[in-house]
């Protein structure tokens, strides 16, 4: 711990993971899209939802979809009685195992009821589609109780949904080290501060609280220049939560760094397109405070800024 205490705030890490989805799955959202449910044809003949992409016992690819209707039975169900984000109901509801009329096996959904009374294993339900469907599995919001109303019959065909993107996305309480929370204070004070290893007498920035070469703590406080020089640099291809906090569409070469200083840090516009500069370049470190998070008494968290080259 500093004099101060170390620093603490939200972080959120979330990227979206974009999967092609490959003939039998691609097939399977591409009806989804036009509020179609298709199975997959397995070696022994029954029907399987969603199409699985190789039979579990020949392993051969599964080629031969059917459609199965969005109405079906319940052969098992658990009630969620406190929904976390992201689930389909933001109110109590049931997971259920539905067989599917058409299907040999069942499909695991949400089903929409008030209570635990009003569901059973042997109850009829049908599909709540969503108003535009897209080619995903949310395209079923849910299932209700399946009343008087025939199954849907599937709309025209559509252009093929031929991957997804998955959104990933974890929260947490990101705590400073006490080096770091030093060079945090120090961002607030306009100061890039590091700390340079006693042995080999490299600083690093930010401070690491080790050298990561001798193994030793790094204990004393360097205040480094705001300027340096390029010497490695990456293409970042995939947006992310930083190249949309300095407004740049990937690809953007972003790492700077400076192994002198052990400064590394976004320069969304120091390059342009593809192509890195091959020769050492000066850029002057212009360090603009985006985000200030308060964090109670122990002062505040603050994001990096952006780098332009020196003129
Ligand atoms: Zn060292």
């Amino acid at each position: 711990m500093t004099e101060l205490g170390t620093l603490h705030a939200p972080l959120k890490v979330e990227f979206d993971y974009t999967r092609s989805l490959g003939p039998t799955l691609s097939a399977f959202m591409t009806g989804l899209k036009r509020r179609q449910i298709l199975g997959g044809v397995l070696s022994d003949g029954t029907v399987a939802v969603p199409p699985p992409e190789y039979d579990g016992r020949t392993f051969d690819p599964i080629t031969e979809l059917r459609p199965v209707a969005d109405v079906g039975v319940i052969q098992s169900w658990a009630w969620v009685r406190e929904p976390v984000p992201g689930q389909p109901l933001d109110k109590p509801f049931a997971f259920a195992q539905i067989k599917l009329d058409g299907a040999d096996r069942p499909l695991l959904h949400a089903v929409a009821v008030e209570s635990p009374d009003q569901i059973e294993t042997g109850m009829r339900v049908r599909a709540v589609w969503a108003d535009e469907p897209v080619g995903a599995i949310t395209d079923i919001r849910w299932f209700e109780p399946e009343g008087s109303r025939p199954a849907t019959t599937p709309g025209p065909e559509g252009e093929a949904v031929e991957g997804i993107i998955a959104p990933v996305k974890l929260s947490y309480d990101y705590a400073a080290s006490p080096e770091e929370s030093k060079f945090f204070r120090g961002l607030a004070d306009g100061k890039l501060i590091g700390q340079r290893c006693p042995v080999c007498e490299k600083v690093y920035v930010p401070p690491r609280g080790a050298c990561p070469v001798d193994g030793v703590p790094t204990t004393d406080e360097v205040e480094v220049a705001d300027h340096g020089t390029i010497t490695t640099i990456c293409i970042v291809n995939v947006p992310s939560d930083a190249t949309r906090t300095f407004g740049v569409t990937p690809p953007v070469p972003v790492r700077v760094s400076n192994t002198r200083v052990g400064v590394s840090a976004w320069n969304p516009a120091a390059f342009t397109g593809n192509q890195p500069t091959t020769s050492p370049v000066r850029f002057a470190l212009a360090w603009v405070y985006r985000h200030t998070v308060p964090v109670g008494e122990t002062g505040a968290i603050t994001r990096l800024g952006t780098i332009w080259p020196a003129t």
